[in-house]
């Protein structure tokens, strides 16, 4: 029987119940045991993929081709395992299921209710997912803060499956301690109320995570203790930190695995953290290096500004990429957001990317910015500077070469122009059927396709090998009529997919660095297993 964590968040959102989380399933992998997570988000979209980045952060991929919330990103990178459409539900996806088994009889006539047969779904897919993974811990982290009424349903269904096994469920509060600048002093009483919060939903929280800008000290921790009914041991100090993967460590200092164990009266199969240990040592001599270590990348985007504010999230798995492969090579990872935006108003102002040790265009849908990126990718392009590109990424450097270099002037997407005269990116036949009847959701190139690297080229040299699998999402191609003329000019076709005869990677001669990529090398990078693309890339940055 395995054994299901809830981790739901109180006080407000956006404290790291993600990062929670996936610390929570490192420390417990650490201790010898299996474990899977599942995010439930509650909004009505089925999935994130038809989502606003700059609304929702980044949109992540799975090997089976889900687009989901970017917590699974830190599930997968936490826990070194690729995750799956039995990892996420959303009240989009439960409604849905319910609708449809009614629309088919299978509730043999009988009425269909809120309560109990979206708790009942949301259950069955809980238990689905903990039979397909077979892990000994199901951690369930369930979006959004107790007392929102979109996540009540949720809340209710983690209730009625410890009533189904009471033995065998246990509640994590992630919660937030403010220490408003007027009174100087941490405060407990918003974490009382969302425990209040908890309890009128009929749930009791066995552990609570307290975050907040320092380390809880012991009046804090009686505080809780006594005003929200737990042992003074299960309440876990978790002060903000420099990096997120010092989080199971810290976890650790207040003994969080041991205490899970303990209330499942179970005892751990192996020792610590070693491996991850070692890793936050390397960080931290890193972050503390000087100017020699330190690695400059620009990211030429522009999912980056909200009114006065700078949101990283839409382009976080890139972010963690970068660290990873920087770490590898004992470097210092120092990331610049350059607006694509900034180089249409001023051409000139592009020759800053000079000062980067390399460029990163990524991934990205629609008009605005496109010939910024462009003027970026020319720039790279003739001044050698070390360039990856992804998806649109590789989309723009494909038009820059053929505009450049091959003399087509006219080069462009059917994506920025549909009546395109020369459309070196379209999109594929089945593609067309799916755009005219606008059935956009789930419907791009997603997920895992497999791409055959050529020989002697940069690609080889950073795989290593000749086959690979790599995740997508897009829905528009380099144009295969144009292949030949881009080669003649010198493009590198350096990986295609096999099945389909589709260009996965471009590479150009007599560059340093130029390799662009139709995937999303980002989602597939770990830190202890660091994306071998973003080595290589990291790689000749350093020597730059
Ligand atoms: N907009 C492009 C496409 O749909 C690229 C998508 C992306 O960068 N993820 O093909």
């Amino acid at each position: 029987m395995p054994k299901y964590i809830f981790i739901a968040g109180g006080v407000m959102s956006g404290i790291g119940k993600g990062v929670a989380t996936a610390s929570i399933g490192r420390i417990l992998q650490s201790k010898g045991f299996k474990v899977t997570a599942i995010k439930i988000d509650p909004y009505i979209n089925v999935d994130a993929g038809t989502m606003n980045p700059l609304e929702h952060g980044e949109v992540f991929v799975t090997d089976d081709g889900v687009e989901c919330d970017q917590d699974i990103g830190n599930y997968e990178r936490f826990l070194d395992q690729d995750l799956s459409t039995h990892n996420y539900i959303t009240t989009g996806r439960v409604y849905q299921a319910v609708i449809n088994r009614e629309r088919n009889l299978e509730y043999d006539g009988r009425c269909v209710e809120v309560v109990p047969d979206i708790p009942n779904e949301v259950i069955f897919r809980i238990k689905k997912a903990a039979q397909r993974s077979m892990a000994d811990f199901v951690l369930v982290e369930i979006g959004g803060t107790v007392g929102e009424y979109q996540n009540s349903l949720f809340l209710e269904a983690a209730r009625m499956l410890k009533l189904q096994h009471p033995k065998d469920v246990l509640f994590i509060l992630v919660s937030y301690l403010p220490i408003p600048n007027m009174i100087g002093e941490m405060k407990t009483k918003p974490t009382q109320y969302a425990v209040r919060t908890l309890n009128m939903a009929g749930i009791q929280p066995d552990i609570i995570i307290a975050r907040s800008e320092v380390p809880l000290d012991e009046p804090r921790k009686n505080k809780i203790s006594i005003f929200c009914n737990i042992d003074k041991r299960d309440v876990i100090s978790a002060p903000d930190i420099k990096s997120i993967y010092e989080v199971p460590i810290n976890f650790e200092k207040d003994n969080l695995g041991k205490r899970i164990l303990k209330r499942f009266g179970m005892s751990p199969k192996a020792k610590d953290l070693k491996e991850w240990r070692r890793l936050v040592k390397v960080i931290r001599n890193v972050e503390g290096s000087g100017y020699s270590k330190r690695i400059k990348i620009g990211i030429v985007g522009k999912y980056f500004k909200t009114g006065r504010f700078t949101l990283m999230d839409s382009y976080i798995s890139i972010i963690e990429a970068i660290k990873h492969a920087c770490w590898y090579y004992k470097k210092k990872p120092e990331i610049f957001w350059l607006s694509a935006g900034q180089y249409e108003k001023d051409p000139q102002s592009v020759k800053e990317l000079s000062n980067y040790s390399g460029i990163i265009v990524p991934g990205g849908f629609g008009n605005r910015g496109i010939e910024g990126k462009i003027r970026a990718i020319e720039f790279c392009r003739e001044n050698k500077i070390p360039f990856l590109g992804l998806c649109l990424g590789m989309q723009l450097a494909v038009i820059e070469f053929a505009r450049n270099v091959c003399g087509i002037k006219k080069a462009t997407s059917t994506e920025f122009s549909p009546k395109a005269k020369e459309p070196i990116i379209d999109v594929m036949p089945e593609q067309k059927v799916l755009l005219k009847e606008k059935r956009y959701g789930g419907t791009m190139r997603l997920g895992a396709y497999r791409c055959k690297i050529k020989a002697h080229t940069i690609s080889f040299r950073a795989y290593g090998r000749y086959n690979v699998s790599e995740r997508h999402r897009h829905r528009y191609e380099l144009n295969n009529r144009y292949k030949k003329v881009l080669e003649k000019k010198g493009m590198i076709m350096a990986g295609i997919n096999p099945e389909r005869g589709l260009v996965e990677i471009i590479e150009l001669k007599n560059h340093p660095f130029f390799v662009a990529v139709q995937f999303h090398p980002e989602f597939k990078s770990r830190p202890l297993r660091p994306h071998p693309l973003f080595k290589e890339f990291i790689k000749v940055c350093s020597e730059k």
